[in-house]
C-alpha cells in the first residue's frame, strides 16, 4: 500500500468543535433554521464528513454551489434538504430532481431547462427563486425580471413541473457592521418576497443572512441562515470579532513534521531568490508543505509557525512543497511538530494570521489547504 502522507502533514479537523459551532448558530438564529454551507469541500473541511455531523447538531439544510457537490453529498448517503445555486445551461437537472435535490433559480432560461427535466423525469422540481437585492452577482433583477420569473414559476407550478420552495438573496457586505447597503438589501428583499407572496408563491423558507448576517443582524434571519465560514469555527471579519468573542470555536489543525533541522553560518541565503539571508549562525527548520499544499506565496517572509512553544516567522519563499524557518539556534529533532494554524489556545497561530500575513481572508486560507494535506477527523 502507498503511505498515507500524514507523517508529513496533517489538517485535523475537530468535528466535536464544529457540531458545538452548529449549536451556537442555532441559538443566535432563534427559530430560523440553519444551513450548514458545506461547498468546496466544506471550505476545505470535508464536506461529506462535515455535513453528517452538522445535521447531527440539528442544522435543517444543507448548501452547495454546485449541482456536482450536492449530487456527491447524496451519494454519500446525506439525507434532508440540499440547495445547490450555481448553474450553468445544461447542467444535471434531471439527476438534481431525481436526487430530491433543492435547486436555485436567477432567471427565466433556468426555469425553462428545470421544468424541461422535471416533465422528462415525471417528478416535480423544487425550486428556490434567487433574488439580487443589491449583490450584483447571482440572482434575478428586481423589477420586470423578477415579476416576470415568478410568473413563469406560477405558470410551471400550476402545471405541476415545480414547487416554489424558496425565495431567497445573498448580501455584500455583512461582514461591514453598520455598511448602508445591508438595510438598503433587507428591505429590497422584503419588497420582492412581498410581490411574490402576493403573486400567489407560497415558500416554505425565505432567506437571506450569511454567517456575518446571522452574528450580527437578527432582523435578517428570516426562516433560515446560511452559514459557511462560522460553521468552521472562523470570524467572517476581524472587525466582528475573534472567533471566541462569536462563540465560536476554530475546527482545523494544520500541522506539519519538520523533515530536517540544521546549523548555517552568517550570511547564509534560504530559498529561492535569497530573499532571507541568516543574520548570524543559526539553525533552519524544513517544513515540508507549500503551495501546492495551499500554504499561499504572499506568506512568504511572513506566515507564522509554531515550533517547540515559540512563533517562527517563513524564512524567505514558500516553495511548492516546502519553506523554511529561522529556528535562531534552537534544535528541536526532525520531526518535531510545526503548527501552522489551529483554534490559538494552544499558543499556535490561527487561520485569521495566516489571512493576515498574506493579505487575504481566512476563508482562502482553510480553503484552499490542497488534496495532498490528508484530513484527520477527531
Ligand atoms: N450563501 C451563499 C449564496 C454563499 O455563496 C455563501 C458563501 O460564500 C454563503 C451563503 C455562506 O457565507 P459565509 O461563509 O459567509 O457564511
Amino acid at each position: 500500500a502507498v503511505p498515507t502522507a500524514s507523517l508529513r502533514a496533517r489538517a485535523e479537523i475537530d468535528l466535536g468543535a464544529l457540531r458545538a459551532n452548529v449549536r451556537a448558530l442555532r441559538a443566535r438564529a432563534e427559530g430560523a433554521g440553519v444551513m450548514a454551507v458545506v461547498k468546496s469541500d466544506g471550505y476545505g473541511h470535508g464536506a461529506v464528513p462535515c455535513a453528517r455531523a452538522a445535521l447531527a447538531a440539528g442544522a435543517a439544510w444543507l448548501g452547495t454551489a454546485t449541482a456536482e457537490e450536492a449530487l456527491a453529498l447524496r451519494a454519500a448517503g446525506l439525507p434532508g434538504r440540499i440547495l445547490c445555486w450555481l448553474w450553468v445551461p445544461g447542467g444535471p437537472w434531471r439527476q438534481a430532481i431525481e436526487a430530491d435535490i433543492d435547486v436555485s433559480l436567477s432567471g427565466t432560461w433556468a426555469l425553462r431547462e428545470v421544468t424541461a427535466a422535471a416533465r422528462e423525469a415525471g417528478r416535480v422540481a423544487r425550486v428556490q427563486l434567487k433574488a439580487d437585492t443589491g449583490l450584483g452577482r447571482n440572482g434575478c433583477q428586481p423589477g420586470e425580471n423578477w415579476a416576470a420569473l415568478v410568473t413563469a414559476a406560477l405558470r410551471a407550478e400550476a402545471e405541476g413541473l415545480v414547487r416554489v420552495t424558496g425565495l431567497w438573496s445573498h448580501f455584500a457586505c455583512a461582514d461591514e457592521p453598520g455598511h448602508p447597503s445591508v438595510a438598503a438589501q433587507l428591505g429590497r428583499f422584503r419588497e420582492m418576497v412581498a410581490y411574490a407572496e402576493d403573486q400567489g408563491v407560497r415558500p416554505e423558507v425565505r432567506h437571506i443572512a450569511n454567517s456575518p448576517a446571522t452574528l450580527t443582524l437578527s432582523d435578517s434571519h428570516f426562516d433560515l441562515v446560511r452559514t459557511g465560514i462560522a460553521l468552521y469555527g472562523i470570524s467572517p471579519s476581524p472587525e466582528l470579532g475573534t472567533p471566541a468573542d462569536l462563540g465560536l470555536r476554530p475546527v482545523m489543525t494544520l500541522s506539519a513534521s519538520l523533515a530536517l533541522v540544521k546549523h548555517v553560518p552568517g550570511g547564509h541565503g534560504v530559498s529561492y531568490g535569497h530573499h532571507y539571508v541568516t543574520p548570524g549562525p543559526t539553525t533552519l527548520g524544513l517544513v515540508p508543505v507549500g503551495y501546492a499544499d495551499g500554504i499561499p506565496r504572499h506568506a512568504s517572509g511572513t506566515g507564522p509557525v509554531l515550533v517547540d512553544g515559540k512563533w517562527r516567522t517563513v524564512a524567505g519563499r514558500v516553495a511548492m512543497d516546502q519553506f523554511v524557518v529561522d529556528l535562531g539556534g534552537d534544535e528541536p529533532p526532525a520531526g518535531a511538530q510545526a503548527v501552522l494554524f489551529g483554534p490559538g489556545d494552544r499558543g499556535e497561530p490561527t487561520a485569521e494570521d495566516w489571512a493576515k500575513a498574506s493579505g487575504t481572508i481566512a476563508y482562502e486560507i482553510v480553503t484552499r489547504i490542497g488534496t495532498r494535506v490528508p484530513r484527520v477527523y477527531v
